[in-house]
């Protein structure tokens, strides 16, 4: 089974978020399972760096725009993937971020970067790029991707299948309609049974409507975005492609976040030798200027500060957690106003509260060690990474109960707690009662050391490697391979 993958970003090389860290390691996990996977991705500066013995493939002259556009090929550094760079230097040879210039507006011409990506994959996977390689299946993610969907269908070949995957169906790539010309499509896929989309163009429309399977990364997500609730305006054409739509819930990669291997944290630490957890609290709490306290009930939140994330949610349940002594180190980036509302209460609570504006891998690991609990209260959450880091880290998720937070989160109640499944706490409503009360239930049972050590050995025992997700996926491409 030949695969291509088609994404904007990849970790460690591009990232905003959980679709980086899928790219990185799905694609490895298939080929460990005997696919022959490839990758392609837009040139921007950090990809063109990092790729290895990248070597041009083919000129493709002037296209979308750009004066000059070659394909490259080259290895993933740290694998054995060949991977494939679009350079098209005045589209992607640029500072700032892969959607937006560093003072955070969205790149004017993001239409021509992501069309052009699309028509590369498609191009690549109609076999007119690489005469020595052609995949059976391009597997697009997310908007930036989803054009090839709709190249492929406009070649019409039946030797290349596309799998689309919603990893956030709000982010959804809209452009004014007037530019449609410039994507060099029949009119007839500009209509509203193709790209329009309120009078505009949407790429993600693209993905769901073209692509002969669909997938989310969460079962639970799957189900959701079928529902005016969660539908992001696109519920009806989701419906409408009903029977092809499923889940697949994300891995993570486990050499990555592995406490037991851990380089970034204060100590190591794993199920059997669980004393170094301990040691990296105590180094956070130093770190974040907190009394280093062990009898204080240490909560965490990594994450994107976006309407999305629910975090302010915590701001408003905060004064009762600190009531009860417990402390909350908060990392994160994003919308301004949370930004300062965190550093406020930080300023407000220096006992209790310490904030890092900014994203750093490193001491998200930091955190994820040090922790006790994790939260994130999402409004919603196509799988989210973050519970299942917690997890793995033996910091227990306190999660809203919706999409991949309801399908990896065992709420921690009578039942599950009897049975020994309990690995967190979930709550329903995004209030912050409903979440203020699931930190209470938290705080009263981490003060129960004996059980909170038997949830945390459940959690840190979960199986989150991607070959279990990497199975399906093989699955889903056979499927989209025979059938219609
Ligand atoms: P999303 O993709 O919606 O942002 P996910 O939970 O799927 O949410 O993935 C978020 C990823 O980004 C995780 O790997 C998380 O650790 C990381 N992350 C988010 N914010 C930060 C930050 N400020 N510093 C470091 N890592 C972060």
């Amino acid at each position: 089974m030949r695969v291509l993958h088609v994404a904007a970003e990849v970790f460690p090389l591009v990232k905003t978020g959980g679709l980086a860290d899928v790219v990185a390691a799905l694609p490895v996990a298939l080929a460990h399972a005997g696919a022959d996977v490839r990758l392609v991705l837009p040139g921007m500066p950090q990809m063109l760096d990092a790729v290895l013995h990248a070597k041009p493939v083919i000129d493709l002259g002037a296209c979308f725009g750009a004066a000059r556009v070659r394909l490259l090929r080259g290895r993933m550094p740290g694998t054995q993937l060949p991977v494939y760079l679009v350079d098209a230097p005045l589209l992607y040879r640029r500072g700032g971020g892969p959607y937006q210039s560093a003072d955070g507006a969205e790149w004017p011409d993001n239409l021509q970067r992501y069309g052009l990506l699309g028509w590369v994959a498609a191009q690549l996977g109609a076999g007119e790029l690489d005469a020595g390689w052609r995949p059976d299946i391009v597997h697009a993610h997310d908007w930036h991707a989803a054009l090839s969907c709709a190249y492929l269908r406009a070649h019409a070949s039946d030797a290349v299948r596309s799998v689309y995957t919603v990893h956030n169906l709000a982010y959804q790539g809209l452009f004014p309609h007037e530019d449609s010309a410039l994507l060099g499509l029949s009119s007839n896929f500009m209509s509203a049974d193709g790209l329009e989309y309120h009078g505009q163009l949407s790429f993600m429309k693209a993905g769901l409507k073209f692509a002969d399977r669909i997938t989310t990364v969460s079962p639970t997500y799957a189900r959701e975005i079928a529902t005016h609730e969660f539908g992001c305006g696109l519920d009806g054409v989701i419906r409408g492609r009903g029977n092809v739509v499923s889940g697949i819930l994300n891995g993570i990669d486990p050499e990555v976040w592995d406490p037991a291997a851990d380089t970034a944290v204060a100590q190591r630490y794993s199920l059997d030798q669980p004393e170094g957890k301990a040691v990296c609290k105590a180094a956070l709490q130093k770190e974040f200027g907190l009394p280093v306290d062990a009898s204080a009930p240490l909560l965490i939140a990594i994450s994107r500060l976006s309407s999305q994330k629910g975090l302010d949610l915590i701001l408003s349940a905060l004064p009762q957690w600190v009531e009860q002594g417990a402390q909350l180190v908060v990392q994160g980036a994003g919308d301004a106003a949370l930004e300062a509302a965190f550093r406020m209460a930080a300023a407000a609570h220096p006992a209790h509260v310490a904030v890092h504006i900014g994203y750093d891998e490193n001491r998200a690991h930091r955190l994820m060690a040090g922790g006790d609990m994790i939260v994130v209260p999402s409004r919603f959450e196509p799988c989210g990474l973050t519970q299942l880091y917690g997890l793995r880290y033996g910091t227990l998720p306190i999660v809203r109960r919706v999409g991949g937070l309801a399908d990896t989160v065992v709420d921690a109640h009578t039942a599950t707690l009897a049975d020994g499944t309990a690995t967190g706490f979930a709550f329903d409503h995004a209030s912050a009662f409903d979440l203020g009360a699931a930190v209470l239930r938290a705080i009263a049972a981490w003060r129960d050391k004996a059980g909170w050590r038997t949830m945390m050995a459940r959690a840190m025992a979960e199986d989150f490697s991607w070959q279990g997700p990497a199975m399906q996926y093989l699955k889903l491409y056979e499927e989209a391979r025979h059938g219609d």
